[in-house]
């Protein structure tokens, strides 16, 4: 046997003890939308999640939604009136934010290798280019973009984070010893300066290493406002919030986080007296929302050992089948939507439906039992979920989503 995740404590049971998503049973939702495999993402979790911050941070400090996470647009318009502005990576992403919510709406776009604005980009002009090296600056100026924050690469990472960022040679962002002649060159051009962009790490359950980020964000960017002489208008502080995914995770103490950064700021230096603080959070605000539900098409036991295979897999999932970036292969939270709440009762796998042997979706995990027709539920699927995941692979049916 092995471990799995905790479940959100979010989602409850019904009388008959099915899985609710909103004010849907599992199956219903299912039957209402057409048929498997479908993400569903329930917006009271991710009203609430927003409440949390609020609650916990600072007033002075913004809160963005980074849409990489996941851009389903019934989601962004799900966000869009509950945060401050949405982080951008790619052309496509910012078409759909202004669809949802307006060219006025603050928008920042950030990533290596950007598009052309122009010469059609007229629709981009509001948006903040996050700049990631000299070459950019050069190539969005003459190209007509108005508005720039640069992102720094700074001297150190957010530590224990899943993906570690900062104190390298990067891709991602301007080293922080050049930035201060990048931001001369933006004032010189006569270009507005939006600020500073700075992303220390992803995924980290450690208040005490996102405190520590923060306090050296906060002063590397006075450090650097300080040698310009200039007062950065806004700090991004970047993010970092994670999520509990496998067993023995805990939540993000984000009470303490916000403590902290309460403290940061009461005491920030004299040049950062007027700027905004923004905090940018893909899966700590939609992670947890979402859930995979997919149905079982076949029972087998082989040498000893039973399989439940369903009708989705990792072409929609994939970082449930440890295939997105994760060294060791864990288990995501998983449940039989029809039996949520009752015992475990048997040990089984949970395969997806792609010939590849790659395609685990859960590893010998202790469930109640399922038979052929019945849903399984994946849990934290919210973020990361179909767009990072091979969609084309193989060529099977297309995930449906919805918003609830
Ligand atoms: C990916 C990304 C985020 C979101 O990361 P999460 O782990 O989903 O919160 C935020 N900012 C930048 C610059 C990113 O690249």
């Amino acid at each position: 046997m092995k471990a799995m995740g905790p479940v959100p404590a979010d989602f409850q049971a019904s009388a008959d003890n099915c899985l609710m998503v909103g004010d849907w049973r599992a199956p219903d939702l299912v039957a209402e939308q057409g048929g498997t495999p479908l993400f569903a993402y329930d917006k009271a979790v991710i009203t609430e999640r927003v409440r949390r911050f609020r609650a916990a941070m600072p007033d002075a400090v913004k809160l963005h939604y980074a849409v990489k996470a996941n851009p389903f647009p019934d989601l962004l318009q799900t966000l869009a009136p509950l945060v401050d502005g949405f982080d951008l990576a790619s052309w496509k992403e910012m078409t759909l934010a202004q669809e949802v919510a307006g060219r006025d709406f603050p928008l920042s776009f950030a990533g290596p290798g950007k598009p052309d604005f122009a010469p059609d980009g007229e629709q981009a002009m509001g948006v903040t280019v996050n700049l990631e090296s000299e070459g950019e600056f050069e190539r969005f100026v003459h190209g007509g973009s108005n508005r720039f924050a640069v992102r720094v690469n700074p001297p150190f990472g957010l530590k224990g984070s899943g993906m570690k960022m900062g104190g390298l040679a990067s891709p991602f962002g301007v080293d922080h010893d050049r930035v201060p002649a990048l931001v001369r060159r933006i004032l010189e051009a006569g270009a507005e300066w939006r600020g500073l962009h700075v992303y220390a790490g992803s995924q980290s359950l450690s208040a005490a290493a996102i405190i520590e980020s923060q306090r050296a964000t906060v002063a590397l960017a006075a450090e650097i406002a300080e040698a310009v002489g200039v007062t950065p208008p806004e700090v991004n502080l970047g993010g970092g919030f994670g999520i509990p995914y496998f067993a023995g995770d805990d939540s993000l103490d984000i009470v303490a986080v916000g403590a902290a950064l309460r403290e940061t700021l009461d005491q920030r230096p004299a040049i950062l007296r007027d700027t905004r603080f923004v905090i940018e959070l893909g899966r700590w605000l939609v992670g947890e929302c979402g859930i995979y539900l997919t149905r079982v098409v076949d029972r087998k036991v082989s040498r000893g050992k039973t399989f439940l295979v369903v009708d989705g897999g990792l072409h929609h999932m994939l970082a449930a089948s440890g295939n997105f970036g994760q060294l060791l292969r864990r288990n995501y939270p998983v449940a039989v939507a029809g039996r949520f709440g009752s015992e475990p009762e048997e040990e089984v796998s949970v395969v997806g439906c792609l010939c590849t042997p790659l395609d685990i979706l859960a590893d010998e995990v202790m469930l109640p039992r399922a038979e052929v027709g019945d849903l399984i539920a994946i849990f934290c699927a919210g973020a990361y979920g179909l767009t990072a995941s091979p969609q084309a692979f193989l060529s099977q049916k297309a995930a449906r989503e919805v918003v609830v």
